[in-house]
């Protein structure tokens, strides 16, 4: 994107547009959650104004529209990530998307779900396999899922710089391997997996893999078919869409087969005081009233970065993220996780200022109107496993400029000086 074309989408963010601490803001907590344009939440208030009903249930004009909004919505989630639409299940968000599928895969072990979902069963001797850099959220609902049925999770670890070693992972995904998970893209370092050798391990294995596409969902082209996953989950709010509505894909005959998670209404086809029988996929994932205006919303989000081109997106934010690498690279007293080799990256950097804790570059950062997060972003061990117990994280969005990078790559370069801490 052209520097004119970025400036022509900022304006369609009216947070933006607000001075924090004097100084204009430079949002570059993209990663934590993204700012939403004035059209989405437009389309959420229309629904509200115009349309709003409990869904799929109704005789009266209402009822109808509304079913035909949130299935659309559905349809625009769909045409994203090049799906069928019985294929796209809504939920809350990405940890609720995780924590689906690990309890439809335990159900599944409890013997529920019948000869369909007998082959997902886990118990004794099966692995599940993660990785040493996942966000909690993809770590902690498999832990469960092998507490509760005895089967054991295994890492793939990292490196000391926080990259994923590819050659250890031959040794870790075996023949006892029924499930990888893996994230997409670091929410640490930005880092995109080695999906391309890391998924075939897992297929000659005949393992199902889960993807947590919550960092690459906002960044570039999301088709889980072509990277040949069975399911994958990102959250609407980072993808400039409402809190409250996330996404899981899951292969439709894998979903059809899997046992439900959450049981009420509106996912059965007949119920006796005994026992119930459920729909297929998406119904049968999405008891209760469903979160209708927030998959309004985030239709209209990804018709927003859809009208830009996702492709054009990842360009210009690979191009922000060099920008960044490179600025960092040359502060000294600076580490930045994962890195500084650019290549197969998002724009998004978390670094250690070495002498000066994460919070109170932070709130140096903020002081000159900079918004960025501090902490370990979820990912404990990983920190851990990088001798790190905290880091400030920058990452871009669609209305990040070169000019903010350079104001943040400034104040970084501020804050050890600032505190007095030796060269
Ligand atoms: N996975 C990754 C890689 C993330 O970055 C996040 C959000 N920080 C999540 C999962 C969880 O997303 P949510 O909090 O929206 O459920």
């Amino acid at each position: 994107l052209e520097t004119a074309e970025i400036v022509g989408v900022r304006a369609q963010f009216p947070i933006l547009a607000q001075t924090v601490n004097g100084h204009p803001l430079v949002y570059l907590d993209s990663a934590a959650t993204a700012q939403k344009p004035e059209r989405v939440i437009a389309a959420e208030g229309a629904f509200y104004r115009e349309a709003n009903a409990a869904v799929h249930r109704g005789a009266h004009t209402l009822a109808a529209e509304a079913t035909e909004r949130y299935e659309d919505a559905r349809a625009e989630v769909a045409r994203f990530l090049a799906v069928d639409e019985n294929e796209v299940v809504f939920t809350s968000n990405a940890t609720e998307g995780l924590n689906l599928i690990a309890y439809a895969l335990g159900n599944a072990s409890l013997g529920m779900g019948g000869d369909a979902a007998r082959p997902f069963a886990l118990g004794p001797g099966d692995e599940i396999v993660t990785t040493e850099l996942e966000h909690h959220a993809n770590l902690i609902p498999w832990q469960e899922l092998a507490a509760r049925t005895g089967a054991t999770l295994r890492h793939i670890p990292v490196d000391d710089e926080g990259r994923l070693r590819v050659d250890a992972a031959a040794a870790v995904i075996t023949e006892r391997t029924r499930l990888l998970a893996l994230t997409h893209v670091s929410n640490v370092t930005g880092v995109v997996s080695p999906l391309e050798q890391l998924v075939p391990l897992a297929r000659a294995v005949g393992a199902l893999v889960v993807l947590d596409a919550c960092q690459s969902a906002p960044h570039g082209v999301l088709h889980p078919r072509e990277l040949d996953v069975d399911l994958a989950v990102f959250s609407g709010h980072k993808v400039y869409g409402p809190t409250g509505v996330g996404v899981l894909y899951g292969r439709a005959a894998l979903l059809d087969a899997l046992p439900p998670f959450l049981f009420g209404g509106s996912m059965i086809t007949t119920v006796t005081l005994e026992k119930a029988e459920y729909l297929p996929a998406p119904q049968r994932f999405e008891p209760g009233t469903p979160r209708i205006a927030q998959a309004v919303g985030l239709a209209e989000a990804l018709r927003f970065v859809s009208e830009i081109g996702m492709d054009r997106i990842a360009a210009t934010e690979e191009a922000l993220g060099r920008r960044l690498l490179a600025g960092l690279a040359g502060i000294p007293g600076v580490r930045v996780l994962g890195g500084t080799d650019p290549a197969g990256r998002v724009g998004l950097a978390s670094v250690v200022v070495d002498g000066v804790h994460a919070h109170d570059a932070g709130q140096f950062l903020d002081d000159r109107g900079i918004a960025a997060r501090v902490g370990h972003h979820c990912a404990q061990p990983l920190h851990r496993r990088l001798g790190a117990t905290a880091s400030l994280r920058l990452s871009c969005g669609v209305h990040t400029t070169a000019a903010e990078i350079d104001l943040a790559l400034q104040a970084v370069a501020g804050v050890r000086p600032y505190f007095g801490v030796a060269a």
